[in-house]
C-alpha cells in the first residue's frame, strides 16, 4: 500500500505502533550517514578509497599491525567530522522511553543509538566503541587503543594477558556474534510491527529480519530513501529521510 504523502504514512506507522504489543526497530547505514558518516557501499563511498580486503578477518590474523594501521586510516574516513546522534537516533530513543519500542536491532557499529539514549539496542556487527582482546576476551574502550596504535604500539595488545586486540566490530570474514543474532531473531519473531528504518536490507542477516516478522504475523514498515527488496510487500513504504520521519512519529504519537 502505497500512501498517498508522507504525512498520511507517518500516520499510518503512528497507526500501527498503537496497535502493537511489540515494536522492534531495525537500522543500518541509512541511519548514521545523515551524522555525517559515509556509506560503505554506495558510490563515492567508503570503499572507493579503502580496499576492503585490508579489513578481512584473515588479514588480522596474518598481520594484525598491518591491519591496524589500515584501520586507524579509515577510522579517520569514516569520522573526519565530529559525528553525533542525529535526529533520527534522538527519535527511536524516544519511542523506547514512551515505552514503544520492545528492541532496536541494528547493523551499525558507531555506538550512536546508546549516545541517543537507546538502552535495548542489539547490535548484530558488534561496537567500533570497544576493542577486544584476542585472547581473554577482556574488552576496552576502543579510543585510547587507537591512540596507543597511532603512537606507534602496533598491534596494540591486553594489558592483562599481552594478547592481540582487535576491534569489537564483526570483520569480513568474521562470524557474527550468535548471542546478539539469536536475542535479534527470539525480538523479532515476538514482534507485531517491525520497522526498518534507514536500511537497505541488503546484508544478512538483517535482510531476512522483515521475513521473519512477517512469517510471524508481523506488519513490516520501512523507512528509507531507496526502496528496499521487501518495500513491495511492506504494510507501510515510506521512501524519505529517517531524520525526518522518525521525529515526526514521535510528534504524531503525542
Ligand atoms: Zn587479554
Amino acid at each position: 500500500m502505497a500512501a498517498d504523502s508522507i504525512e498520511d504514512a507517518v500516520g499510518d506507522l503512528a497507526d500501527a505502533v498503537l496497535a502493537a504489543d511489540s515494536v522492534v526497530a531495525l537500522t543500518g547505514a541509512g541511519l548514521s550517514t545523515a551524522s555525517g558518516i559515509p556509506d560503505f557501499r554506495s558510490e563515492g563511498g567508503v570503499w572507493d578509497s579503502h580496499d576492503p580486503a585490508d579489513f578481512q578477518y584473515a588479514r588480522f590474523q596474518a598481520d594484525p599491525a598491518g591491519f591496524w594501521t589500515d584501520r586507524l586510516s579509515l577510522h579517520e574516513t569514516l569520522h573526519e567530522d565530529a559525528v553525533g546522534p542525529n535526529a533520527g537516533h534522538r527519535a527511536l530513543a524516544d519511542l523506547e522511553a514512551a515505552g514503544h519500542l520492545e528492541a532496536l536491532v541494528t547493523q551499525n557499529v558507531d555506538g550512536l543509538h546508546r549516545e541517543a539514549g537507546s538502552d535495548r539496542v542489539i547490535r548484530l556487527h558488534g561496537t567500533g566503541a570497544e576493542v577486544e582482546c584476542t585472547d581473554c576476551n577482556r574488552r576496552q574502550a576502543a579510543a585510547p587503543v587507537r591512540q596507543r596504535a597511532a603512537n606507534g604500539e602496533l598491534p596494540p595488545r591486553c594489558g592483562h594477558c599481552e594478547g592481540v586486540l582487535k576491534p569489537a566490530v564483526v570483520l569480513f570474514g568474521e562470524s557474527l556474534p550468535q548471542g546478539a543474532l539469536h536475542r535479534a531473531r527470539e525480538r523479532v519473531r515476538e514482534a507485531d510491527l517491525l520497522l526498518a528504518a534507514g536500511t537497505s536490507l541488503t546484508v544478512e542477516p538483517a535482510a531476512s529480519l522483515p521475513r521473519l516478522a512477517a512469517t510471524g504475523g508481523a506488519t513490516v514498515a520501512v523507512v528509507n530513501l531507496e526502496s528496499t527488496r521487501i518495500s513491495e510487500r511492506a504494510a507501510v513504504d515510506l521512501r524519505a529521510d529517517v531524520t525526518e520521519v522518525l521525529p515526526a512519529l514521535v510528534a504524531a504519537l503525542d
